[in-house]
């Protein structure tokens, strides 16, 4: 199947879209952090009801795609189509977390950042749901920002 016969999707199924093996991706622009890898996974698993989720790591990676460096967003960016393009994730989420290492700051900050890495991500043109998470400090990931809601 050629990429260009796919028929058009609704915006339900356009969540979970099988790729050539029949699995279903959606991709995670995370913190490196060890205490929000697990919980980052499955609140997308369960929100968006896909079976795996590609996870690309940065420290603060919030922080990164808010305000640079360019070169370390423009990696993002590769991996992030990689994920989109061969395994037809149509789900980006980038999260930031409470006692965060690589972009210390308060929540408020934080949701600032995130904003701004919304709107980078939309800005790649990857055509997928771009959604912002918030893993808070009961380490529980909670969703902030949808561009589908
Ligand atoms: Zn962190």
């Amino acid at each position: 199947m050629s990429a260009v016969s796919h028929p058009a999707q609704t915006p339900s199924a356009r969540n979970a879209v099988k790729n050539a093996a029949g699995d279903t991706f959606a991709t995670a622009i995370n913190c490196i952090d060890g205490r929000v890898q697990i919980c980052v996974i499955e609140k997308i698993r369960s929100r968006f009801a896909v079976q795996y989720v590609d996870v690309i790591t940065e420290p603060g990676a919030d922080g990164i795609l808010a305000f640079g460096p360019p070169e370390v967003i423009e990696a993002i960016r590769r991996k992030a189509a990689l994920s989109v393009e061969r395994h037809r994730s149509r789900v980006v989420a980038i999260a930031a977390h409470h006692d965060c290492l690589g972009n210390p700051g308060s929540k408020a900050e934080h949701l600032e950042c995130l904003k701004r890495a919304v709107e980078r991500i939309v800005g790649w043109n990857l055509k997928v749901r771009v959604v912002g998470l918030w893993v808070n400090e009961r380490w529980c990931a909670e969703i902030v920002s949808d561009t589908e809601q």
